[in-house]
């Protein structure tokens, strides 16, 4: 069998080891425009910040791809012919595949906005991404963020460790608004404060203009006004990349559509991670997920299937995690921002702003918990996940938030404050906190 994946990113990478495993003669090439290895992308910004240098991102040496009977092309798929099992690439070469994976990822959304291809404009998803802001960020004073999640933050923040002062363009009227909760966007916008970060919320893209060099000068906002600068950042999302599914008859909708093994519309040919959308997401779950965990679930799943043992995905209970500056965030299960019909919340937030804990559950008795949101602090994955599928009533959680107490020397100074303060808020009936207990004990 020969398999070719497109994209060596987690996705296609994680296929091609899970495969190497079960099915030790096949023959499996990975093909990919962007680097000849696979990098971690999530490091990019550390690698701009000067935390880790380029090789750093390589999770693997560059000897193990041969050592382990793995074929690189470096190269872009310019073409896809399912009739014949051919993929072009750009170096002129075909590739005949027997099973064929896309994994091609997602490229930055862009908007159309007038001079948004100005020198000195860019998103950040790769590296070329990197090596032009790099280039181009050299020994400016001030820099545009566009767009209030995750990419906008981290793009302050690399601007801001470089001396370079960041104004943050915000649609909605707080941070990640679709995501986090009025109170925890606020501790999110208190780091922008005590890094002397300026955001404007309300506040979207009108148009960037250029110099008579054709490098950006200022943008307008849609408040009217103009801000000089010499870099902007567009960090408004992310769509799946179609480029190659689109030169075939492999179906397409926003992503490249998907049952639960992975397979496309076309015989032989699968896709999963970024650019994968699932035609039949199970309950609570999404139909594009764009994260670096999910795509390696997915990439293992695929390789399993791919290597003799069909195997469906199936995400299991929602997590991310991230870094506002010096803000930890983690997030587990149903946790939505906003009033949702039929969930409760309970918040505590810590006198310094730095720390905080919210847990969902249902509005109805037995209040089972639905998810968590933590700022500043750690919990325990398996723990969450476990309370979460097995239901437990938030008071259950409430005493014994010990057993998910990563940081050891937070939440013995906390749990009280934290119970009384659930007690003040919910009187019905008052949750005693419990001795310690190890999760084989509270679960069987
Ligand atoms: C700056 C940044 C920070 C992030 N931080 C986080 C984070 O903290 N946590 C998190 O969960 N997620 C994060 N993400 C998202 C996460 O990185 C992605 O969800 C994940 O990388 C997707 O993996 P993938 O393998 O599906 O696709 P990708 O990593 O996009 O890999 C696809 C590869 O395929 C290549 N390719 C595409 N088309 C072709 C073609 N025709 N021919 C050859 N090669 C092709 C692309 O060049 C690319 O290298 C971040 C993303 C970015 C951009």
């Amino acid at each position: 069998m020969h398999l070719v994946i497109i994209g060596n990113g987690i996705t296609g990478v994680t296929c091609a080891l899970t495969v190497r495993r079960l099915a030790p003669t096949a023959r499996i090439t990975l093909v990919s425009a962007e680097s000849p290895h696979h990098y971690s992308r999530t490091a990019l910004m550390y690698a701009y910040m000067g935390h880790l240098r380029l090789p750093d991102l390589k999770p693997y040496e560059d000897w193990f791809w041969e050592e382990n009977r793995l074929g690189l092309a470096h190269a872009t798929a310019t073409a896809l012919n399912t009739a014949e099992n051919l993929v072009t690439l750009s170096d002129g070469t075909t590739l005949a595949y027997d099973q064929l994976l896309l994994a091609t990822g997602s490229e930055s959304k862009l908007y159309g906005w007038p001079g948004q291809h100005l020198a000195g404009v860019q998103g950040l998803y790769g590296l070329p991404d990197l090596a032009a802001m790099t280039r181009d960020t050299h020994g400016i004073s001030r820099g545009v963020v566009v767009g209030g999640g995750l990419i906008g933050v981290e793009l302050a923040e690399m601007l801001h460790t470089r001396g370079i002062e960041p104004v943050v363009l915000v649609r909605d009227a707080r941070y990640w608004g679709a995501v986090l909760p009025p109170e925890e966007a606020n501790l999110v916008d208190r780091q922008f404060r005590e890094n002397h970060v300026p955001v404007r919320y309300n506040t979207e893209l009108r148009e960037i203009l250029g110099d008579e060099h054709g490098r950006v000068r200022a943008v307008v906002t849609t408040a009217g006004d103009e801000i000089a600068c010499q870099w902007v950042g567009l960090a408004t999302g992310v769509v799946p990349n179609l480029t190659l599914a689109k030169t075939s008859n492999v179906e397409v909708d926003k992503g490249i559509l998907v049952d639960e093994f992975l397979r496309t519309s076309v015989p032989n040919v699968f896709a999963a991670g970024d650019c994968a959308q699932h035609r039949r997401p199970a309950a609570g779950e999404v139909l594009i997920e764009q994260l670096w965990y999910t795509g390696r679930m997915q990439g293992e799943t695929v390789g399993h299937t791919l290597g003799g043992q069909p195997t469906t995905y199936r995400r299991g209970i929602w997590f991310n995690s991230a870094k506002f500056f010096n803000l930890e965030y983690q997030t587990y299960g149903q946790a939505p921002a906003g009033p949702t019909e039929g969930i409760s919340s309970f918040y505590w937030e810590h006198p310094s702003a730095r720390v905080a804990l919210r847990i969902y559950f249902g509005a109805a008795a037995p209040h089972a918990v639905t998810g968590f949101n933590a700022m500043g602090l750690r919990l325990r994955h398996e723990v969450c996940e476990k309370w979460i599928r097995a239901q437990a009533p938030a008071a259950t959680v409430l005493a014994h938030l010990g057993a998910a107490n990563f940081d050891p020397e937070f939440f013995p100074q906390h749990e009280k404050a934290m119970v009384a303060d659930f007690n003040r808020q919910f009187p019905g009936q008052p949750v005693v906190l419990k001795q310690r207990k190890g999760l084989r004990a509270m679960f069987g």
